[in-house]
């Protein structure tokens, strides 16, 4: 796990970098207002616990998001880039937590309210959430249909998160306060945990239903949950097909190498410039030699003796999207295994004004540092409906 983070020459070359913007570029880009310049000049004198503070009072997953948060917030707006290249802001907070977290707690929190609040899915939303009402003195419990904690965060490869780094976060939110938590317990219906007691409810599911792909051949096609649940199940699959052009695709395609396949190939309907990765997963796909099969879609897979045939087509930017070209249809041979790894969709809301949604069931397939956002947000119109409700 140890390489995951900056050895002590990069950190301190990282933070002696940093320009020390009086107008926080990084801060007003972070989704959770978290603020880079603060924590880098703390670390930069020597004082580390200051700046896992100034992390942990924003974002109680300074951890997982210091992995595995995309470059498109902090490092984008980086005043760095304009003179040579951003600050690797997340690794440098994920180094910090790392090194200097240890039996922290966040002391700043209210005395027991005497409210009890249920929270239904332990994935960065739920956290998040759990992490903002038990500092203000509610009694927390959670309901997590899975044996752990981390949502779909459980589906990111190893190699980029280990699952501890998730319990790292989720313990530093129970030593704050009074959170418990219930697993393999599904709610399916929210209205039923207001009627045993509970003073509000924020639901924090993420999105369950795959999209269908609407192609012919859907059910030879593997959805990505599958998949990278139990990669080595398809170990055997030297040949590998996926559709999709975001980080879930990325993931696939590097676990199918990591599996043993000698040729993966990966569909995406976009422009490569277009697809949804980060610099570092696309420099990832093209180290593993991943042919990214692009302006390309997957219009037909169709059993072949013990192989699939996949049926592509050419697309072009049109004026809502990305469109078929004509005729262009060809017939790619030979495949062992096609792997769908596109977006998911939320379930059908339960409208109640103490029940609310959060997280990627609320906002659509974001990215962790969104659902932690989301999930404080939501846990703060909570409490002020409660609070409301008590004055009135
Ligand atoms: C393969 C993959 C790679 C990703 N890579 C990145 C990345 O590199 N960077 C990034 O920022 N984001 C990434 N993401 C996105 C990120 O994981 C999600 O945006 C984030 O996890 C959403 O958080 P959430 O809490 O809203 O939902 P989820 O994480 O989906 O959590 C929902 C939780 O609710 C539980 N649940 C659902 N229904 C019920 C029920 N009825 N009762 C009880 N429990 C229930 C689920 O078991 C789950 O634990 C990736 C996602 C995937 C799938
Ligand atoms: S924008 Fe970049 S260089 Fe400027 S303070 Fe933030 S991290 Fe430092």
């Amino acid at each position: 796990m140890g390489n995951l983070y900056l050895n002590k020459p990069q950190f301190e070359a990282e933070l002696n970098r940093c320009l020390n913007c009086a107008a926080k570029p990084c801060m007003s880009a972070c989704p959770v207002n978290c603020s880079p310049q603060e924590f880098i000049q703390h670390a930069r004198k020597g004082e580390f616990k200051e700046a896992v503070a100034s992390i942990c009072k924003n974002n109680p997953m300074g951890h997982t998001c210091g992995l595995i948060c995309p470059d498109q917030f902090c490092m984008k707006a980086c005043l760095r880039g304009k003179i040579d290249f951003p600050i690797n802001i997340p690794l440098v907070q994920a180094t910090l937590i790392h090194k200097y977290r240890e039996d922290m707690t966040d002391t700043a929190k209210e005395p027991d309210n005497g409210k009890k609040i249920a929270i239904v899915g332990a994935g960065p939303a739920g956290m998040a959430a759990a992490w903002v009402l038990v500092k203000l003195g509610y009694g927390v419990k959670l309901f997590e249909k899975s044996d752990r904690v981390g949502g779909a965060l459980n589906l990111i490869p190893a190699y980029r998160l280990p699952h501890e780094v998730i319990e790292d976060d989720w313990n530093y939110i129970k030593r704050i306060g009074n959170a418990e938590i219930v697993f393999n317990n599904r709610v399916d219906n929210p209205l039923e945990l207001l009627a045993q007691g509970f003073d509000g409810v924020i639901m924090a599911i993420g999105e369950q239903n795959g999209i269908d792909l609407g192609v012919e051949g859907e059910k030879n096609v593997v959805p990505y949950t599958e998949y990278l649940h139990r990669p080595q199940e398809f170990a055997g699959a030297k040949r590998v097909g996926i559709i999709g052009g975001g980080n879930v695709a990325a993931d696939c395609a590097v676990t199918a190498r990591n599996q043993g396949a000698d040729s993966v190939s990966v569909f995406v309907r976009r422009k490569i410039f277009d697809m949804k990765v980060t610099r570092k997963e696309m420099e990832e796909l093209i180290d593993r030699q991943i042919d990214l099969v692009t302006t390309t879609r997957v219009c037909k897979v169709v059993k072949n003796g013990d192989k699939l045939d996949v049926y592509t087509c050419s697309t072009q930017p049109g004026e809502r999207g990305y469109v078929d070209i004509e005729d262009s249809v060809i017939r790619r041979k030979g495949f062992d295994l096609i792997i769908k790894a596109i977006g998911s969709r939320a379930e059908k809301p339960v409208e109640h004004t103490n029940i609310i949604y959060a997280g990627d069931c609320k906002i659509g397939g974001s990215t962790i540092v969104e659902a932690v956002a989301s999930g404080r947000d939501s846990a703060k119109l909570l409490h002020s409906k409660i609070s409301e409700e008590k004055n009135a």
